[in-house]
């Protein structure tokens, strides 16, 4: 059992999660874009088989290096809608606010890979900091701040019971929303200390969980989530659709019904953005729209997610199906088409 999160790629050798000959191109890989494993990741890890679907999330693999044309640094556009450090303001009744560039696990397939890690961007500083809470502060029309990152979870409780305390004193913000991996990659983060900061204030406070294959929720996991969602705190899923990982409806079904049992709505299915060095990871969007086909129907209401796409340039998320009414037919959960409304009979 490991009891540090591995770093480097010679952790990962020492850990026996990469073969010793792949060090020097690994090593390259890591120049570019950070690793890490917590312990109860890399404990989830079976290393004898080389399609692991949690080792193919956080091992880093040489095709990272092979960027396609259509990939891109900032691939959902956020740098054109960030009018002070910190601040993503793309709609106008919520903002993203980007505390901190660091996180628990480093995803292979992260959709700001350029800008967390460790040579990443800099935490805010103490003036960044209050400029984004100004910003906030100053437009009326932001009803929700949703923090993220990075991921907000490794913050202290301190800091976040902080944040929680300036978000506290602007009226017109009445929800906060998280997003983290912590909850399953580091449930021991999720302290009694953390649950109070994040009820600092009188706002509504949403924690969304990112999490991609069912074996995430683990007992520990599990239990972490109880102890946000018993402090009245609700949760909801979020996934991204990855090759390899998820992409198969037995699957998707498995994570979809260990997120309702641990009390946590699936939200979004993201299809895989365009981040460099990602392809591997991408399906395609009718391969998306067949999975969530696949599980509608078949699968309790509570477990479907909206399947989105992030439209590169920072035009914003939508669904992308799959759609069931064509016309005037409707396709029926078994794939039967029916006249809608129904032609009377004769
Ligand atoms: C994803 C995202 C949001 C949140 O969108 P929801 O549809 O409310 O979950 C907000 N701002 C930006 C810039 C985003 O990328
Ligand atoms: S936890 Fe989120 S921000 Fe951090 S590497 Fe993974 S996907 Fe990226």
């Amino acid at each position: 059992m490991t009891l540090q999160t591995l770093r480097t790629p010679q952790a990962l050798a020492d850990a026996g999660l990469i073969d010793p000959t792949d060090l020097a191109a690994l090593q390259r890989v890591a120049a570019q874009y950070a690793v890490a494993i917590t312990p109860a990741m890399a404990e989830l890890i079976d290393a004898t088989d080389p399609a692991d679907p949690i080792a193919r999330q956080f091992v880093p693999t040489e095709a990272e290096l092979h960027a396609t044309p259509e990939e891109s640094a900032d691939p959902i556009g956020d740098d054109a809608h960030s009018p002070v450090e910190g601040v993503v303001h793309r709609y106008a009744d919520r903002v993203l606010l980007k505390a901190n560039h660091a996180c628990a696990v480093y995803c292979r397939f992260c959709f700001r890979r350029e800008m967390v890690g460790p040579d990443g961007l800099r935490p805010l500083t103490p003036r960044q900091l209050d400029a984004a809470f100004a910003y906030i502060a100053g437009h009326s029309e932001i009803w929700e701040v949703i923090v993220t990152g990075g991921d907000p979870f490794i913050l202290s409780p301190r800091r976040i019971a902080d944040l929680m305390a300036r978000l506290s004193r602007i009226d017109h913000v009445k929800v906060v929303r998280f997003h983290t991996r912590v909850p399953a990659v580091d449930p021991a983060r999720i302290t009694e200390a953390l649950v109070a900061a994040l009820k600092t204030s009188d706002k509504a406070v949403y924690v969304a969980l990112h999490a991609d294959h069912p074996r995430e929720l683990t007992p520990a996991a599990r239990a972490a989530c109880a102890r946000l969602v018993d402090a009245g705190i609700p949760m909801l899923g979020q996934s991204v659709l990855l090759r390899g990982v998820n992409d198969d409806p037995t699957t998707l079904e498995a994570l979809m019904r260990a997120f309702v049992e641990t009390r946590i709505k699936p939200y979004y299915l993201h299809h895989a953005d365009l981040a460099p060095g990602t392809a591997a990871f991408r399906t395609t969007i009718p391969e998306g729209q067949a999975l969530m086909k696949a599980i509608r129907g078949r699968v309790s209401g509570l477990c479907q997610p909206t399947y989105v796409l992030d439209i590169p340039g920072g035009h914003g998320k939508v669904p992308v199906g799959p759609a069931y009414l064509d016309g005037d037919e409707v396709q029926d959960p078994a794939g039967v088409r029916h006249a809608y409304p129904p032609r009377s009979s004769p």
